[in-house]
């Protein structure tokens, strides 16, 4: 016996991922030593909320039926309406009160929300300026305080998991989804994304100002080829890794704990049911640790969409045999009652729901349901500060981008008789987008709850007399009326604003084929600039539709993005001066419907050099480029220096840089550094963001700026998938300065 015991003893010695137990939470274990198969698996298991009303009203027999009889451990969203900060307390008191006082092992359940620019469904919250406008703004510390207040709203609300950050990158305009991301760029993308995640957990999950985060979508899923919300991505192994990885990267990095697969398919295979990415690549080559969630029903799609499983029950062994811990089933218990079948049926293996299992209530442990299950009552306190406006006024301000500004024409005097309309003028839904206390986020009447639209917001600005409006948001009707009110009233006014652009959409919904925005829109906006009066489009837009047969005639245009709650409020201080404008834009502005063309691409002059016939007049000219953002002041660099020309794998090369403001008006500028490969064996990009930072300036005042690269800075994917810093010439970029270095190994 000693002998044998003795082995055992060596056998795990040696390979210590034999003992499967080892470092794990003995609670955990302890918990998990008494669950039956139907326990665990309802742990698992993921149910909408709307599944327990009936008529509009929280049946609680049905919540007793899921939790007590089905074993359900978590729930998610809402049934359609945003509920108050009391009303969630109730709700959550009443799902622990089942959870802990009526089943036999007393597992608290654990609830998760989309907060994705704010505590969206919460009546009061604030809400910020979707991600593709906190692109724009290029300020990391906005981003974490944004987070900051939503991790503090959502946990006021009684919620401990919100479903965010998006970490896929807006390379398909098109995507109904792109005011989601945080534009283009990978750099961009990762380092706002990893602020995010840093102020949702950094003070601890079990802290009342903390929320657990969720990186999604692992991944691929913002580049679907067609442009349709979930439909197949191709992505080549190499773009994969030098795009679509580093922001998850970033996030395991940076703590965070959980993920949501992507809904779609990725070079043919659904995401869901991939082991390459959801085993491979998440766990081995990330090192992610912590618990992975379906997405919305994909689970049975593997069977009903994807076709690669026959059959709903072969679809859960899939999912869960490639490495899902939790579905978001989440209408019913199919996945469940199927689940328990492949486990008992030795189809999915007892250790495989271990892990998952394991995974799940480690959450529970970190953020605290297990000392306290309940809505922590002094959390509420930290709901609706005062000081959460000024950190959404100031992200909308920082982010809107000033595209336009011929003949100096913004900003508009206080005094100027404005005539304002467009479908957007009156219309709360265009500023505030998706997932803005309904999904959809159309609804803004209902549950709008302070903010402003930019008609009110204009005559809280200048006074109804210097206001010409009518208003009507008729984003999709043909006879446009705004059309004839323009027609009708220009001669009274000494300026014309539009606001166009897109009405609140999100997923298949606001899927589109054409980027163009909609003719109604653009003979609009021809019939002011017939008037001969100039004219000024606010774009409140999550997306860049094509204005580019308009723009010509137009003087000033102001990119809003959705810019949320002080959105409006934001507009006018910058349309009328009050506020100067530094946002950039987080992605390539198109001229053209088929002209996408990212900015970090191989695309200029080299093309048309070479090829000139074939390449002809395209190339790459877009109608605005990324990091294109005007001021009301200018900008000058000088100075670039460099402490050394020649970096080694161990170094760094120290860079500064002087930043002048030559103007008239103080005002903030996004201070961006890019780094040119010049060869590679890859073709390398034209150029790649690698640092930004924003500073203040005061007029004909300088502010000298530090960056330091290091050879991570400079590294690629090259043919092999492997990350590689080759050894040549570099060109870096700071403004109009440019600088060569030579990077030897
Ligand atoms: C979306 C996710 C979201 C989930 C829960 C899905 O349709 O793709 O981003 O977290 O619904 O609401």
């Amino acid at each position: 016996y000693i002998f044998s015991i003795l082995a055992i003893g060596v056998i795990y010695a040696c390979n210590p991922s034999a003992r499967p137990n080892q470092g794990k939470d003995p609670q955990i274990l302890e918990l998990m030593s008494k669950m039956s198969v139907e326990q665990k698996a309802g742990q698992m298991t993921q149910i909408t909320l709307s599944k327990f009303h009936e008529d509009g009203n929280l049946n609680l027999d049905l919540l007793r039926e899921a939790i007590i009889d089905k074993n359900v451990g978590a729930i998610l969203n809402t049934n359609g309406s945003p509920l108050t900060v009391a009303e969630w307390h109730e709700l959550l008191t009443a799902i622990q009160d089942i959870a802990t006082k009526e089943t036999e092992l007393k597992i608290p359940v654990l609830y998760g929300i989309d907060a994705i620019h704010g505590t969206s469904y919460t009546k009061g919250s604030t809400l910020f300026p979707h991600n593709i406008g906190m692109g724009a703004s290029r300020n990391s510390d906005l981003v974490s305080q944004a987070a900051k207040v939503t991790a503090n709203e959502v946990r006021a609300s009684g919620i401990r998991w919100n479903f965010d950050p998006t970490l896929g990158i807006g390379r398909q305009p098109l995507w109904s989804r792109f005011e989601e991301t945080f534009g283009e760029d990978v750099y961009l993308t990762s380092s706002l994304g990893g602020s995010a995640i840093k102020a949702y957990e950094e003070d601890g999950l079990k802290n009342i100002t903390a929320v657990a985060s969720c990186m999604k979508h692992f991944i691929g899923y913002s580049t679907p080829q067609s442009g349709k919300d979930r439909t197949p991505a191709y992505i080549p192994d190499i773009q994969l890794r030098e795009y679509y990885l580093p922001p998850f990267e970033t996030a395991v990095a940076n703590g965070t704990s959980t993920v949501m697969i992507n809904s779609g398919e990725v070079n043919g295979v659904p995401v869901h049911a991939s082991k390459y990415y959801l085993q491979d690549i998440l766990r081995g080559e990330l090192g992610f640790e912590g618990l992975a969630v379906s997405d919305w029903e994909d689970i049975i799609r593997l069977h009903i969409r994807h076709q690669v499983a026959a059959t709903p029950k072969e679809a859960v062994k899939i999912a869960v045999n490639a490495g899902i811990d939790m579905s978001m089933v989440p209408t019913d218990f199919s996945f469940y009652n199927y689940l328990v079948e492949l486990v008992n049926e030795g189809e999915v293996s007892l250790e495989r729901i271990d892990e998952a299992v394991y995974r799940i209530l480690k959450l529970k442990f970190d953020v605290g349901l297990f000392d306290n299950a309940y809505p922590e009552a002094e959390a509420i306190a930290n709901f609706g500060k005062p000081a959460y406006a000024d950190v959404a006024l100031n992200a909308a301000l920082e982010s809107i981008t000033l595209l336009k500004n011929e003949d100096n024409v913004l900003p508009l005097s206080k005094d100027a008789k404005v005539l304002f309309t467009g479908p957007g003028a009156n219309n709360i839904g265009a500023l505030h987008g998706s997932w803005s206390y309904t999904w959809q986020g159309d609804n803004e009447s209902a549950y709008n709850i302070g903010t402003l639209t930019l008609k009110e917001a204009m005559i809280e600005k200048i006074g109804a007399s210097q206001v010409i409006s009518n208003a009507v948001a008729d984003y999709n009707n043909p006879t446009n009326t705004n059309t004839s009110f323009v027609k009708n009233n220009a001669i009274k006014a000494d300026v014309i604003v539009l606001a166009i652009g897109e009405k609140a959409y999100a997923e298949s919904p606001g899927g589109i084929d054409d980027l163009t925005l909609d003719e109604n829109q653009l003979q609009l906006v021809e019939a002011a600039v017939a008037t001969g009066k100039p004219v000024v489009l606010l774009l409140a837009q999550g997306r860049p539709r094509i204005i580019s047969s308009v723009e010509p005639g137009v003087k000033g245009i102001l990119n809003l993005y959705r810019p949320a709650s002080q959105g409006a409020k934001a507009t006018m201080e910058i349309l009328f001066g009050d506020y100067n404008p530094n946002g950039r834009q987080p992605f390539t502005y198109p001229k053209n419907t088929g002209d996408v063309v990212l900015y970090d691409r191989k695309h200029s002059e080299n093309y048309k050099e070479s090829e000139p016939d074939t390449y002809g007049l395209g190339g790459f000219s877009p109608q605005w480029a990324f990091g294109h953002g005007l001021s009301y002041t200018t900008f000058s660099y000088s100075d670039l220096k460099l402490d050394k020309t020649t970096l080694d794998a161990n170094g760094k090369i120290n860079v500064s840089v002087t930043v002048s403001n030559t103007g008239s008006r103080e005002g903030k500028v996004a201070v961006e550094l890019y780094v040119t490969d010049l060869y590679a064996s890859v073709t390398p990009g034209e150029k790649r963001l690698k640092k930004f930072k924003k500073v203040g300036i005061k007029p004909e005042n300088s502010t000298q700026l530090d960056f330091q690269i290091a050879a991570a800075d400079l590294s690629f994917i090259n043919q092999n998938s492997e990350r590689v810093t080759e050894e040549g010439e570099f060109t870096l970029m700071i403004g109009d300065q440019q600088e060569n270095f030579f990077y030897k190994k």
